[in-house]
């Protein structure tokens, strides 16, 4: 079991360092684990047996790593999307924006925060990914792209709140989506 760090942790603020490749068995592994934590933590009754809140995304700085590595374990509707990614890297993104509904969650984060967080309604990023073991290209569209997103800011020290405008946080761009 991974010990998650919250957001008055150092390593969450930290733009976190390039992964030398080929990966070691270490960075493979805990990647493997991450992703593994992700599927059972949206699983009811080991989460509420463990204490765990569910996620959908986990990045390395969050379990007190500097390294440029994140894992997704997400269903969205008939599909489930696992990545365990190496160096991940923007290549393009939509100008049309979408958002949560309810706004976003982090394990990272117990406070509630309440607004909205614009993101990107597409963004293709690549990536080495550790279970495809080869350079791989995702072109992702709503919730995993927002997911995406949120788990690429935490590799520059970033969080959600962060872009949750203090003034007016329940601002929704004009054209954005809601997913
Ligand atoms: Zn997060």
């Amino acid at each position: 079991m991974f010990k998650i760090f919250d957001d008055k942790t150092k390593i969450l603020r930290t733009k976190c360092k390039e992964v030398p490749l080929p990966y070691t068995k270490e960075d493979k592994q805990t990647l493997k684990e991450m992703a593994e934590y992700l599927k059972l933590s949206q699983d009811e009754e080991y989460a509420s047996e463990h204490n765990i809140q569910a996620g959908v995304g986990l990045a390395a700085p969050q379990i007190g790593l500097d390294k440029r590595m994140l894992a997704i374990y997400l269903k969205d509707g008939d599909s489930t999307y696992k990545f365990g990614l190496i160096n991940p890297k923007v290549l393009r993104t939509s100008v049309k924006k979408a958002y949560l509904r309810g706004g976003e969650g982090c394990l990272s984060v117990k406070q509630a925060h309440q607004g909205l967080v614009m993101r990107y309604y597409k963004i293709v990023v690549e990536a080495f990914d550790v279970f495809e073991d080869k350079d791989i290209t995702i072109t992702a569209y709503g919730y995993l792209a927002i997911c995406l997103q949120h788990e690429l800011d935490h590799l520059d020290g970033v969080l959600y709140y962060d872009h949750i405008k203090p003034k007016d946080p329940f601002f929704i761009e004009s054209g954005a989506i809601e997913v």
